[in-house]
């Protein structure tokens, strides 16, 4: 209907779209509840608690010329990343975050019709980038434990499946993808993406079964170990074909300058981050220890730089709002599925670890727990 006195009409199926479920800001929170921001741990993104290298930094404030638009080609950076994976420059396509290639992977490869499987619980960037770009997902749930249920991963792939989304390791819940896993899924024929946002901490990677594997696809980031989360900036390793067409049709401009100068200068600095990732995966371990002594939370193994926690009687809610109030920031999640048992707790720095360890007992007693 035409209606000069009207807003325009929005498209039906985004009214009430919930959206992702983002992070609050820690100073957002620390404002709502009256806490002082220097006293926070925020360990509810997965960042990199030790934040991003001083040389990193130093190159991104050593570049003059942010007037000039970046190399919409990715030259200098498709060539560091590729000599990184030792693979080949023309399968890698970097982005805005990996989030990025999710939304362009998924529009080079899903036509109208096709649909996408996922296993949940798993990242939530999945659903909303299917759910924009209006394709359908079929969601194949982990069982009890959170271990892929493979043989109904099997069972949904139909001709209409144009790609099976998954992470290794999975965010929340922390487990690898096994060599069988794959091999199983692979073997159907379906495209395989596999999103390896935490590979560095995990120390394997799926990258080298590309060459055999012409039907997988690798995502990686330098948001979690290279600490630039706020800079925007993953990437994908495609087949050549792909990675051809994901660069023609993605924004040209969408990795901007200093992405770019902080994502070469990370990977010239691998030396350091390795260091800095020994750290978070030692913190991993020794939280995953120390935890045990509370009879009321219990984690999940982990591969990456955090750690799914389930809390007694199922008060996710309550530990995490207990926490906040102590200033410690973790996330949780309202599904009302296994997960809204559960906070996720990402590393702190190991100097930080006996100070976690003292707030969440607090939070326990706070909730009644015995400790
Ligand atoms: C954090 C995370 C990402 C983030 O990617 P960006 O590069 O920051 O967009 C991707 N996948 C998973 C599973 C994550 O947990």
């Amino acid at each position: 209907m035409l209606d000069p006195a009207l807003p325009p009409p929005l498209r039906p199926e985004f009214i009430d779209l919930p959206g992702y479920d983002p992070v609050e800001p820690l100073e957002s929170i620390a404002n709502r509840i009256g806490i002082d921001p220097a006293d926070v741990l925020k360990l509810d993104a997965n960042e990199n608690p030790h934040g991003m290298l001083p040389a990193v930094r130093d190159a991104i404030a050593g570049v003059d010329d942010y007037a000039v638009y970046p190399d919409p080609l990715q030259v200098e950076l498709r060539e560091a990343i590729a000599r990184y994976l030792k693979v080949p420059a023309a399968r890698i396509v970097a982005g805005a975050g990996s989030d990025e290639l999710i939304e362009v992977s998924i529009r080079a490869l899903v036509a109208p019709g096709q649909r996408v499987v996922v296993c949940p619980p798993t990242f939530g960037m999945y659903r909303f980038v299917a759910d924009v770009q209006g394709v359908a997902l079929d969601e194949v749930p982990r069982a009890p434990d959170f271990s892929l249920d493979l043989d109904a991963v099997l069972g949904q792939i139909t001709d209409e499946t144009a790609l099976v989304l998954l992470a290794s390791p999975n965010n929340p819940t922390g487990a690898v993808l096994s060599d069988a896993e794959l091999r199983a899924l692979l073997a159907t024929g379906v495209t395989v993406i596999l999103d390896e946002a935490y590979a560095e901490f995990a120390g394997r990677s799926f990258v080298s079964w590309m060459d055999d594997h012409p039907r997988l696809i690798v995502f990686r980031t330098f948001s979690k170990w290279a600490g630039l989360a706020g800079l925007r900036i993953g990437y994908g390793v495609f087949p050549p074909a792909v990675a051809n067409v994901v660069m023609r049709i993605k924004q040209p401009y969408s990795v901007n300058r200093a992405a770019e100068i902080g994502a070469l200068s990370a990977l010239d600095h691998r030396a350091e981050y390795a260091r800095q990732i020994e750290t978070i995966v030692a913190a991993r371990d020794d939280l995953a220890a120390r935890v045990a002594e509370f009879p009321w939370l219990n984690p999940h193994p982990s591969a990456a730089n955090f750690l799914l926690c389930e809390v007694q009687d199922g008060r996710g809610k309550d530990l995490r709002d207990a926490l906040e109030k102590r200033g410690v920031f973790v996330r949780y999640y309202t599904r009302p599925d296994l997960l809204a048992r559960c906070v996720r707790v990402s590393m702190p720095r190991p100097d930080q670890l006996d100070d976690l360890m003292e707030r969440l007992r607090a939070a326990g007693r706070d909730l009644g727990f015995a400790d």
